[in-house]
């Protein structure tokens, strides 16, 4: 697992199989020796519903970093299993920050637009207030606080409707069904920023390595693309780049039709505004954060191959 004479530091990355969890994999690499855990590793515990024998693996294994991508993100099962959401997403890392303030590790996790309500308009900075209206936001705030009352070397990154090749993701899902269906209805209500996994591991990657040399900057910061739009806008990008690559669909970009959110109920609330303002984040690192657009038609050049 770890190599002794190796001098690179020690990276724990739990959540190892998730989307951002397997782009981590790639870009933590070249910064240190990545041990990758998921919920079945078996030599150390990886399983953040043993919040306490995670915290064991942390004060066995005396990393430097543990990059904490684990979530129990099923939005609207979640309103049904709160205890197993608060478990995975609040428990787990409290006992987590308290084992890498023990080990003075720098703890890095990920959060989510779903901490705020989404009213008004405009792109939110960290400092604003939080209020979710689901379980799933509540969960992912108390996982929050607790990491900020706990260890004094974390970053936590919110971000906002991520897709990636690998897993399963809204961008997949309308891309199947636009060869599946005859008519596709998507929300043009509710405008975010579509963030690609990768680009979420390398900036961690980045601001891991800064952090580990500077011992500064720790904190919360907004890490999504550039840009908003709204899911329909999102869904027309996706089929209209697939078109231009030859893809056969059913429902062509130009036959989306746009629908409110009240014409879709779901089990959790979502908020109408999910902006995030990344300023904080590309001024104190220093990175540009490219448009919501050059990632999408990118993962769907990797789908349409
Ligand atoms: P995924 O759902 O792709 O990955 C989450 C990972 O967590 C999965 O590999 C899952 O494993 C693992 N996991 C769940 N329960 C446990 C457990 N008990 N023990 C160990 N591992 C577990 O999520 P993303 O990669 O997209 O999300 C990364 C982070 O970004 C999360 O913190 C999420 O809250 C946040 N985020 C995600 C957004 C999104 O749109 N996806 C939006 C905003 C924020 P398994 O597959 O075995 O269940």
């Amino acid at each position: 697992m770890t190599n002794k004479q190796d001098t690179r530091p020690i990276i724990l990355l739990l959540g190892a199989n998730g989307q951002v969890g397997w782009e981590l994999r790639r870009s933590l690499s070249v910064i240190g020796q990545v041990i990758a855990l998921d919920r079945h590793s078996k030599l150390y515990c990886g399983n953040l519903e043993a919040p306490s024998q995670i915290a064991q693996t942390i004060l066995t294994l005396q990393p430097q970093v543990v990059v904490n991508a684990a979530a129990y993100t099923a939005v609207d099962k979640a309103e049904q299993e709160s205890d197993k959401a608060y478990l995975i997403n609040a428990n787990a890392p409290l006992e987590i920050a308290k084992a890498c303030q023990v080990v003075n590790a720098i703890m890095v996790h990920y959060s989510t637009d779903y901490v705020f309500d989404g009213s008004g308009q405009h792109a939110r900075n960290e400092s604003e207030l939080c209020n979710p209206i689901n379980l799933y936001g509540a969960s992912k705030l108390a996982g929050e606080v607790a990491i900020q009352q706990n260890c004094s070397r974390h970053i936590i990154f919110r971000t906002s409707w991520v897709y990636a090749q690998r897993g399963s993701n809204f961008a997949k899902t309308m891309l199947r069904l636009a060869q599946e269906k005859t008519a596709l209805n998507v929300i043009n209500d509710q405008i975010g920023a579509p963030t690609g996994a990768d680009l979420i591991a390398d900036i961690t990657a980045h601001v891991v390595r800064q952090t580990l040399s500077l011992n500064s900057n720790y904190g919360l910061y907004h890490l999504v693309a550039d840009g908003y739009c709204s899911w329909f806008d999102y869904t027309q990008l996706v089929l209209s780049e697939a078109e231009r690559l030859g893809k056969d669909l059913k429902v062509k970009s130009d036959q989306v039709m746009p629908i409110p959110s009240s014409a879709y109920p779901t089990a959790a609330k979502r908020p109408f505004n999910s902006r995030l303002d990344h300023q904080l984040l590309s001024n104190t690192f220093n990175l540009h954060l490219p448009t919501w657009q050059l990632g999408v038609k990118r993962l769907v050049q990797e789908l349409c191959d």
